[in-house]
């Protein structure tokens, strides 16, 4: 219980926005700018799509936006000027942190954190865990993190069975 008292858990946003036309250049597949959404992707190509990616405290900044939509184009226009705002069509924006499955993005080592994840790897008796945030092979975060956390507690219930 201190190891997930300690441990954080990240936000994780994204917000996409579809334009009525593709005005950056076509072999694009990603756009890094600056605060408060320094991550961009394209969709595929031709796809009129740009996905921004908050995480960590930027998530929190624009989850407390009231209008996210807007700071994104205040960013995209400085770059691609004011046509920008002009051609936006829709947008959808998807907020981990109020996802009731997973409450966030991330496990993350707050200040004081440090060395715990092994603590929550650790199994209770019968109840063996598995997920990123108890991946000791410094791949947690992602998804191979997940994986590998998973053999591991599949070998250790196979070592606790023979
Ligand atoms: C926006 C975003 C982008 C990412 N990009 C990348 C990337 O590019 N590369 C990368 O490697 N990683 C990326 N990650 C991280 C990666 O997705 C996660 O680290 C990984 O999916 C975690 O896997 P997991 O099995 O530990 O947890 P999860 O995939 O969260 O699985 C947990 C499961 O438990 C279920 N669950 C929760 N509570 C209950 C309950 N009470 N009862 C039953 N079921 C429950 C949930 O529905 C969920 O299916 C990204 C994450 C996000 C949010």
């Amino acid at each position: 219980m201190h190891a997930i008292r300690q441990m954080d858990m990240h936000g994780g946003i994204k917000i996409a926005l579809r334009f009525r036309e593709r005005f950056w250049d076509e072999t694009a597949s990603f756009f890094s700018l600056v605060d408060p959404a320094p991550v961009w992707w394209t969709a595929a190509p031709g796809a009129p799509y740009l996905m921004g990616f908050f995480t960590g405290p930027r998530a929190a900044n624009i989850a407390a936006d009231n209008d996210p939509v807007a700071t994104c184009l205040d960013l995209l226009s400085a770059v691609f000027g004011e046509q920008v705002r002009e051609q936006l069509v829709g947008w959808r924006m998807i907020n981990w942190s109020v996802d009731p499955w997973s409450l966030g993005a991330y496990s993350s080592v707050s200040v004081g954190a440090h060395g715990l994840r092994p603590a929550l790897a650790a199994h209770h008796g019968r109840v063996h865990f598995a997920g990123e945030a108890t991946a000791l092979d410094g791949h947690a975060a992602s998804v191979h993190g997940a994986i590998t956390s998973g053999w591991r507690a599949v070998a250790e219930i196979e070592a606790a069975h023979e």
